[in-house]
């Protein structure tokens, strides 16, 4: 399926190409616990992804082993998606609740366990 999806206040847009999209995660590490995003179960291969075109509207947060980028609008400061930083695996981590035509609360949820393994976003849980 094509997705479509943007920030809040619609700056930042992004889509993706996925199966349909029936679960999606949540995760327990100090930044996901502040964010409370529901995010997509696996990363979306960067083949299949549209990242915003301007990357003068998108910041970036980076943590921990600063190996993921952490983007967020800097408009209205919505994160939106995860990925593509040094050694990162290839793809996207995205916010399930910037997605047109989905419910995110309505998803099948699993928490991973983001406290234990450090690098969880960077990997498959
Ligand atoms: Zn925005």
């Amino acid at each position: 399926m094509d997705y479509q999806a943007r920030c809040h206040c619609g700056r930042v847009r992004f889509s993706f190409r996925s199966p349909e999209i029936r679960t999606g995660v949540r995760c327990d590490c100090s930044l996901c616990l502040r964010r409370g995003a529901v995010l997509s179960s696996t990363y979306i291969p960067s083949a299949d992804f549209t990242p915003h075109h301007d990357p003068r509207d998108l910041g970036v947060y980076l943590w921990n082993e600063r190996v993921l980028n952490n983007y967020f609008c800097k408009a209205c400061g919505i994160f939106t998606y995860v990925g593509d930083g040094e050694n990162a695996r290839d793809g996207y981590r995205v916010n399930l609740g910037c997605v047109e035509g989905i419910d995110p609360l309505a998803l099948d949820i699993r928490v991973i366990d983001g406290q234990s393994v450090p690098l969880v976003h960077a990997v498959d849980p």
